[in-house]
């Protein structure tokens, strides 16, 4: 009927995409079981190349927080594409988009756009350079920044050079934090997940103590703290995921969630910064493109409007309980980590990731899509009938391992 399948297009892109497939996206670094390509999305659900359904909970790894297709996000989106999307100059919806922004955000004093959240990352840093006219970017060991030399988990195609300014700490260690930045000297940025979400492994949220204790480092030292809020922003706090602790970044990075899929990054940042953000060249031909920036727009009033932050931890809360008792009735020790509304399931003593990974493939198999060693994220769609239709797959998921495994 469709003409194609996820075997044929894996075996017609692997002769013109370098290995079928590459970066994070790559199914093969998923499992087995993991379809590659994928046709349509609506609300909660997604459906691949073969015509299965899931209940998505990965939401394209992020970016969906609204629902697939949310009804409000497409009109937003599609009366501004009717009008142009890249044109000479940013439309007025630019305008407007940083004014809410600001509006929303304590930290926020401007805000300036871009596509990715690499970009984001990467402008926050110049931005931080710009300002103290230093080089070094503190970061944490393990944590994802982007895809950029400066920051990429992999060292193909960079130069020792480029990575040369990029010094580590330890993830809640103040100590080695101060540590590195009295070794590094020159810093011009602390750069920090609002909580740990590497992947491979069991998610960490900030201690308070962590988090004042940068700003308070950054402060000494006249560097800038930069908060990555790519992935956890617009689920746990719409103000910036440190609002809570009362800690507030000098910038942060904005993408993903930003605009319900459509491609938009942001980096705000406070007055004193202001003077020099607009010392950078930093630029693209499709930054400003007019559509995003009204989905972002509308995504962010439905959030605001909405508190999509606690019902996206109502969800979370559902997913989690549940989980957590059918593990146990199977008779499975399994930990769960992070906020509830960006979760992920680890199974105890599974160093290799093994029962994980089984356990993973079938829910796949029980039209469940979540994610063996990243964490997954929950959106408003998530309604309480969408997670009890995600716990039963994931309840037969844990019956396929029990008879995998046998009787404890
Ligand atoms: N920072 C964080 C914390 C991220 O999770 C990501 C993406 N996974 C990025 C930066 C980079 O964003 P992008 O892939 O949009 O460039």
């Amino acid at each position: 009927m469709t003409g194609f399948s996820d075997a044929s297009l894996r075996e017609r892109a692997a002769k013109v995409v370098p290995g079928g497939m590459y970066g994070h996206l790559n199914a093969a670094l998923h499992g087995d079981a993991y379809p590659q390509f994928f046709v349509r999305g609506e609300g909660a659900r997604q459906w691949d190349a073969d015509g299965r359904e899931y209940v998505d909970l990965m939401c394209s790894w992020g970016p969906m927080i609204v629902g697939h297709r949310n009804p409000r996000v497409e009109a937003a989106a599609a009366a501004q594409q009717a009008l142009g999307d890249c044109l000479n100059g940013p439309g007025p919806v630019m305008v407007e988009l940083a004014e809410l922004l600001v509006d929303l955000i304590p930290s926020a004093d401007w805000a300036m756009f871009s596509k990715n959240g690499t970009d984001a990352t990467t402008q926050a840093l110049m931005v931080a350079r710009a300002a103290t006219g230093r080089t070094k970017a503190l970061v944490a060991h393990g944590a994802y920044h982007g895809a950029d030399p400066w920051c990429t988990p992999g060292l193909s195609g960079t130069t020792p050079n480029q990575r040369a300014d990029t010094v580590e700490f330890t993830y809640n260690d103040l100590a080695s934090a101060e540590a590195a930045a009295e070794e590094a000297g020159d810093v011009a940025a602390i750069l920090v997940t609002p909580f740990k979400h590497d992947s491979f492994e069991d998610q960490e949220f900030a201690e308070a103590d962590f988090a004042r204790g940068l700003r308070a480092l950054a402060d000494r030292i006249g560097a800038a703290l930069v908060i990555d809020d790519v992935r956890a922003g617009w689920r746990l706090d719409l103000r910036g995921s440190w609002e809570p602790f009362g800690v507030r970044p000098d910038l942060t990075a904005w993408s993903k969630a930003m605009a319900n899929g459509f491609p938009i990054a942001a980096v705000t940042g406070v007055d004193a910064l202001r003077g020099p953000a607009q010392t950078l060249y930093s630029t693209g031909s499709f930054w400003f493109s007019a559509t995003a920036m009204a989905a972002a727009k509308a995504t962010i009033e439905i959030l605001r409007e909405t508190d999509g932050p606690a019902l996206m931890e109502r969800a979370g809360t559902r997913l989690r309980e549940g989980l957590a008792a059918q593990a146990a009735s199977h008779g499975f020790a399994i930990k769960q980590t992070g906020p509830v509304s960006i979760p992920w399931l680890s199974f105890a003593d599974d160093p290799t990731l093994d029962k994980g990974m089984r356990w993973a493939a079938a829910c796949l198999s029980e039209g469940v899509y979540l994610h063996p060693w990243h964490n997954w994220f929950l959106s408003t769609a998530h309604t309480d009938e969408e997670i009890d239709r995600a716990l039963l797959g994931t309840d037969a998921a844990f019956a396929k391992l029990r008879a995998a495994f046998g009787a404890d």
